[in-house]
């Protein structure tokens, strides 16, 4: 098999299995197959970079900046929906329709009304060409590097498909996806997200596309519009987009008449919540699009489509009592105990109140009866009080914290209560060393969460430092602790001094330090000492750190103990230096300069280039942008890419330019 050919087999192969894995749930190789392709692709469009294609499956994992997204024009406006709440407003629809249409036979596309952010992707020739968000309907904008890094979407499509036509949707983010993405920030002790649907519209205008490769969002499409399309009805339509590769929620149903119509809804309105994603109504639409011309479109909306909103699920209960959770950040949640009710399918016991002001808007208090819905959230919220409990009382908020009775604070702008006593606050004690032995953090082995919270309880760890001074004669005497756990936590424990310097930084736990600023922050300082020492000045001038993050990196190195503890992993052996053998870090002479790399070499392989951008403090870039500071070519230059940066006026230049750039600083 020739290269090109080989290259294209194997990016039919990949598109197929991303399909069946992210549209039909139903894969048919392991993961680790898959990941071998795609290294396979990935080696072979390397060494041929003649062949690159901004659609091939290898691009879904981003890389593109884009700082200021393009305003284009929506070649077929964006309508939105009228809505209806009941079945009267329903069959005052069907009438009005009739009378335009001269009462003919009406049958009905039902589908559920998803609830994200809309989005309108342009196909041409069966290849993605660009996204669109909704805007307010005239124009939008252009999301294209963003949404092609949501795997259901399909790159290319199959079958039959017209040599163009847009395609609307729905970009969600599941329920589980976004409870991950929430616990996650929960860890780095971050405020969590809203809901769904705000994080999904809002991850469509990260500026780093790699950003949104992380999101686990999805796409459920509903229409398409063009020329000369290659069916009669909609729910013809929603066929033909499955086929193609799109999509197209299995739910969806032909209604014969406004009866059956009146059916799905019911169905819908309890069934609604065994759905892995929010909806929030159903979208009624006329089937035949000759029907739809001829009813045509209201200056806001299409007259052929209704949608109608479900009354969202509410119930009143008593409110038993407020208590109020301690996280490792100190923050203060006040959570509602209610006698327990029936709610969208399951039991509800507690509910949300958010923080001490949404409790004094809503003047809750203990003994009412109070209004609780099952929004977004896994967690129900109390959005109302239904009734005045007798010999009620103003809910007077905590004033100290419930762990450890110290005066709680809030900080001017924030809205929630923290507790100070960072050090003698046990859930903060011990969220901090459950956050430090994390995965992502030191990864410790053979020590859990729960072991941690012993430890403590047995007065044997007080900080993470106290950790190495464990001996395994202290630690058997514990609940469930056989020898060989024992041993494993030690072990587990001794190898933790080999994780390197900027997941140790991680692992400290310093408010607002994730594991990106951690990175950077070690490639920047390359040891503790620089890190602790450093003004907020001096951090500020740190590529991508900002005010609030330099304000904690202060005030974490300011608290003496902070400073005790770190110097105490430093002498037990605890990697607080970046190992320059290991990360190769030369210079800072290309800081803020993006590169895109096309072509073959011949003093570097593009690998090589690749490091040698990042240690002399460079980006490397996979496709061209505005962000594109220079594009470094060599023998092969794709033509898409030579025109992409001529169009930009990105500067292009040799393999020996970049050579003089980094001139002196060479290795
Ligand atoms: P609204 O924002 O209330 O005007 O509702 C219109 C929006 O509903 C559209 O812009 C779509 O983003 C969204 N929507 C969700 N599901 C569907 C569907 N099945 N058909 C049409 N629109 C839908
Ligand atoms: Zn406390």
């Amino acid at each position: 098999m020739d290269i090109p050919t080989k290259i294209q087999t194997l990016r039919d192969e990949l598109n197929q299995h991303n399909h069946n894995y992210y549209v039909l749930d139903k894969p048919t190789i392991s993961d680790f197959e898959f990941d071998q392709l795609l290294k396979q692709l990935q080696e072979l469009e390397t060494q041929h970079p003649e062949f690159f294609d901004e659609n091939s499956p290898t691009q879904r994992v981003g890389g593109s900046i884009t700082k200021n997204f393009n305003t284009v024009a929506h070649e077929h406006r964006m309508y939105s929906l009228d809505n209806s709440y009941s079945t009267e407003d329903l069959m005052d629809w069907e009438v009005r329709i009739q009378k335009i249409l001269g009462n003919v036979d009406l049958d009905y596309t039902c589908e559920l009304k998803y609830d994200g952010a809309s989005i309108s992707i342009t196909y041409e020739n069966g290849k993605l060409k660009k996204a669109v968000t909704r805007g307010d309907g005239f124009q939008g904008d252009e999301v294209t590097n963003n949404i092609k890094t949501i795997r259901s979407i399909p790159l290319q499509l199959k079958g039959n498909y017209p040599p163009k036509f847009d395609i609307r949707g729905e970009i969600i983010l599941p329920f589980a996806g976004f409870e991950k993405m929430n616990q996650e920030l929960i860890e780095i002790g971050e405020t969590p997200y809203s809901n769904p649907r705000n994080t999904a519209s809002g991850s469509l205008k990260l500026q780093d596309s790699a950003e949104v490769a992380k999101r686990p969002l999805d796409c459920l499409l509903y229409f398409i519009v063009g020329n000369n399309l290659p069916f009669k009805t909609q729910f013809e339509g929603l066929e033909t987009a499955r086929n193609w590769g799109f999509k197209v929620p299995s739910q969806a149903k032909l209604a014969k008449n406004m009866q059956e119509v009146l059916e799905f809804i019911t169905y819908w309105d309890v069934h609604r919540h065994d759905l892995p994603y929010e909806t929030d109504g159903v979208v009624i639409k006329v089937n035949s699009l000759q029907h739809q011309d001829e009813l045509g479109y209201t200056s806001k909306s299409p007259r052929w489509a209704m949608a109608y909103k479900f009354k969202s699920e509410q119930v009143s209960t008593r409110l038993n009592s407020i208590s109020y959770q301690v996280g490792r950040t100190g923050a203060i949640t006040p959570v509602a105990n209610l006698e327990p009710v029936q709610l969208a399918g399951t039991i509800v016991k507690r509910a949300s109140l958010h923080n001490a002001d949404q409790i004094e808007k809503l003047d809750i208090r203990i003994g009412d009866k109070v209004f609780v819905e099952k929004g977004g959230e896994i967690i129900p919220k109390i959005i109302a009080v239904a009734e005045r409990g007798s010999e009620s009382f103003p809910t007077v908020y905590i004033t100290n914290c419930p762990e450890c009775q110290t005066a709680l604070e809030r900080k001017e702008g924030e809205a929630n209560h923290y507790c100070p006593n960072f050090y003698g606050c046990p859930p903060q004690i011990i969220g901090r060393i459950q956050h430090y032995i994390t995965r992502k953090a030191m990864d410790i082995e053979g020590l859990g969460g729960e072991t941690v919270a012993l430890l403590y309880q047995n007065g044997l760890v007080k900080n993470y430092a106290d950790l190495y001074d464990l001996k395994i004669e202290q630690i058997l005497p514990l609940e469930r602790m056989a020898q060989k756990s024992a041993e494993n936590l030690i072990n587990g424990i001794e190898k933790s001094k080999e994780v390197p310097f900027e997941r140790v930084l991680y692992a400290l736990g310093i408010r607002y330090v994730g594991e990106t600023v951690a990175k950077k922050l070690a490639k920047h300082y390359k040891n503790i000492d620089a890190i602790a020492n450093a003004s907020l000045m001096d951090l500020i001038l740190v590529d991508e750190i900002g005010d609030k993050i330099a304000q904690s990196v202060i005030e974490f190195f300011e608290n003496p103990e902070n400073r005790i503890t770190v110097e105490r992993l430093k002498n037990v052996g605890v990697q607080l230096t970046l190992d320059e053998s290991k990360s190769t870090v030369v210079s800072n002479v290309l800081e803020g300069k993006t590169f895109v790399v096309s072509g073959v070499f011949e003093k570097f392989s593009r690998d090589d280039l690749k490091k040698a951008i990042e240690d002399h403090g460079g980006k490397v870039g996979s496709s061209i942008s505005a962000k594109t500071n220079f594009v470094i070519a060599g023998d092969n230059m794709g033509p898409a890419k030579l025109e992409k940066a001529s169009q930009l006026k990105v500067p292009i230049i040799s393999e020996n330019d970049f050579l003089g750039m980094i001139g002196d600083y060479k290795k």
